[in-house]
């Protein structure tokens, strides 16, 4: 299996080498040359599987040689060990034909665990056959932050150094990332917002030779590893819901477009899924490209589904690169005058075409409380802002067969949003119980790249042995 670059013009690469690049070098996003499909009589052999056994036969095919079939397996049960519940993502029901898919019990609550737990095995495993060690850092405005610290944490080849923007994270997702002791975690406090804690990012990959020098990566959502890893859970969700004979619609809260990109992955390789709603909440630039045909950005509004407070949804380019048949030369244009003006159109036939898979909806906050009330007054539960979105966007679509809502949160990530709607403040499961209790670790800098870079690397060890 080799990866091409959505954009036409980086070589293509082998899983390994496209885990550890992240971005491809001509600025496009790396997919699988072709979508490995499983037969229907294969799909019947993976009914029943248990989680993490399912994950290795969903993930094999994409590998190649680059990890050997035990190593997978035993990396693979390990990262989802310390899940808390022994399905993994349990599948709650509704209503006759309404499914929550529960993505919340990994670690720190949300679904990029999922992923993360096993990409960050994955990176620790490429690099100790390498003997190579790296430093990831990243920007959070709350979630990423801490699920890339779990999957990063204790890891021999990697140092993790996370900053976010002081004072402007919720509680629960600032503990959840300083109370993390591990020696090669590094949680830096900037004195700035969110953005400026991305240009020094930025700033620190565009400075060529501290990036060679510190090893730099990152495990941002456009790693190809993550979408890979996501789409095990609409495999194991439709099986469990007696497919191959039936298809089912899942509807999806979508910020980055990883995870429903992911249910599309699926898609291509023969999982019986007919339609993937996509729920937004008032940044709406995919509701906008799927009503009209037409993309144009507009500036990001804060909302009660932070995590979804995204213009430009960077995994969207692979969709895009499909959607355009593969010609990496036809998306490098669109996507160059989409950063220049801000605008990007595509014909109706292929609008028509994209809406035979997906289907759009938008929420305000307003709609999202009330939505939020309902669950609780009719289903006796609580769902966070974000899943709010997804289930009013499948209940909007009217959907024939079973539908599936993703939960992406767990209700306690997001307390004051869920306690405004309902009156009840969720309370954090038993592994997070004693969080406020927890020492805190962490670094406050002023909003400047060369004290961010000088910290850095004063702590990375990138030359090390693994
Ligand atoms: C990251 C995130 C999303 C958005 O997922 P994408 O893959 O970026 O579309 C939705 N909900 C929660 C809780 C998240 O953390």
């Amino acid at each position: 299996m080799r990866y091409v670059s959505t954009r036409g013009e980086a070589p293509t690469l082998p899983f390994d080498e496209v885990l550890l690049t992240g971005l491809a070098r001509d600025g496009g996003l790396y997919v699988p040359e072709t979508f490995p499909r499983f037969a229907k009589a294969e799909l019947e052999g993976l009914k029943g599987l248990p989680y993490a056994d399912l994950a290795v036969r969903v993930m094999a095919p994409f590998l190649g040689d680059a990890l050997a079939k035990a190593d997978l397996a035993s990396l693979v049960h390990e990262a989802y060990a310390g899940f808390d519940d022994p399905d993994v993502a349990p599948l709650r029901q509704m209503g006759p034909d309404a499914w929550l898919l529960e993505l919340f019990h990994g670690p720190t609550l949300a679904f990029k665990d999922y992923a993360l737990q096993v990409v960050g095995r994955l990176f620790d495993h490429v690099l100790t056959a390498r003997k190579s060690r790296i430093t990831v850092i990243g920007a959070t405005s709350g979630d990423t932050g801490s699920a890339a610290i779990e999957a990063c944490r204790d890891r021999d080849a990697i140092d993790i150094f996370i900053l976010h923007p002081k004072g402007r994270v919720s509680e629960v997702q600032r503990r959840q990332m300083t109370t993390v002791t591990a020696s090669n975690v590094h949680n830096l406090a900037i004195e700035g917002t969110f953005d400026d804690c991305q240009d020094l990012v930025k700033g620190m990959f565009n400075d060529a030779a501290y990036r060679d020098a510190l090893k730099l990566s990152s495990v941002n959502s456009i790693n190809w590893a993550r979408i890979l890893v996501q789409t095990v859970y609409y495999f194991h969700a439709v099986l469990a819901l007696g497919a191959p004979e039936k298809g089912i619609t899942f509807a999806v809260p979508t910020g980055n477009f990883g995870n429903v990109y992911a249910g599309y992955v699926a898609k291509q390789m023969g999982l019986p899924i007919s339609r993937l709603i996509i729920g937004t909440n008032r940044n709406d630039i995919l509701y906008r490209f799927f009503t009209t045909g037409e993309m144009t950005l507009r500036a990001v509004e804060p909302s009660l589904s932070p995590a979804m407070d995204i213009q430009i949804s960077s995994n969207f380019e692979r969709y895009l690169f499909d959607l355009y048949g593969r010609d990496g030369a036809r998306l490098a244009k669109a996507m160059a005058n989409f950063r220049r003006d801000g605008h990007l159109e595509v014909e109706k036939p292929l609008l028509e075409q994209a809406l035979e898979t997906f289907l759009p909806h938008r929420l305000d906050d307003e709609a999202t409380l009330q939505t939020i009330a309902a669950v609780y007054r009719e289903n006796g539960f609580l769902v966070d802002p974000h899943t709010a979105v997804a289930l009013a966007a499948a209940r909007h679509a009217e959907a024939d067969g079973p539908v599936v809502t993703l939960a992406s949160a767990h209700p306690a990530k997001f307390p004051d949003a869920v306690e405004k709607a309902t009156g009840v403040r969720p309370s954090l499961p038993a592994h997070l119980a004693d969080l406020f209790e927890r020492e805190e670790r962490m670094t406050t800098l002023p909003n400047d790249l060369a004290a961010v870079e000088a910290h850095i690397q004063a702590r990375a060890n990138p030359g090390g042995a693994p």
